[in-house]
C-alpha cells in the first residue's frame, strides 16, 4: 500500500500530482483514447498542461522506461530460459508493444511530477 501524499501514490495511481485526488486520463490503458488527458484537475484546478507541446519532455522519462523494460525482459529470459537470440528480439518487442500505453502513461505522470508536489490543502482551491 502506497501512502497518499507521496510521489509514487501520484504516479502509480494516475493522479493529480498537487492533490491526489483528481484523475489524470480519462480512460484505462487499454481503452480507445488512452493517450488523453483531462485538461486541468477536477479536484484543485491544477493545469495539466503547462505549455504548448508540455509532454514532449516525457519522451525521455519513456526511453528510461523502455530501456527498464528492455533489460529486464533480457535479464529474465537470460536467467530463465537462455533461449535463442531471435526468442530475446521478438519477446522484448512484443513487451515494449504489449506494455507501450502503461509506460506512455507513466512517462507522463512521471515527468508531471518533476515539477509539482503534494499539497494537502489543494483541494481548497476552487478549480
Ligand atoms: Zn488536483
Amino acid at each position: 500500500m502506497i501512502p497518499k501524499g507521496t510521489r509514487l501514490y501520484s504516479i502509480l495511481h494516475h493522479k493529480c500530482p498537487r492533490c491526489h485526488e483528481g484523475s489524470l486520463y480519462c480512460t484505462g490503458p487499454y481503452q480507445k483514447g488512452f493517450t488523453r488527458m483531462h485538461e486541468k484537475c477536477s479536484q484543485c484546478g491544477l493545469q495539466y498542461a503547462q505549455e504548448p507541446s508540455f509532454y514532449s519532455g516525457a519522451m525521455y522519462v519513456s526511453y528510461a522506461l523502455q530501456v527498464a523494460l528492455f533489460t529486464t525482459v533480457y535479464v529474465a529470459l537470460r536467467v530463465l530460459f537462455n533461449p535463442a537470440a531471435e526468442v530475446y528480439m521478438i519477446t522484448i518487442i512484443g513487451a515494449a508493444f504489449v506494455l507501450f500505453p502503461v509506460t506512455f502513461r507513466l512517462s507522463r505522470a512521471i515527468y508531471l511530477n518533476f515539477f509539482f508536489s503534494y499539497d494537502a490543502d489543494a483541494k481548497n482551491i476552487k478549480p
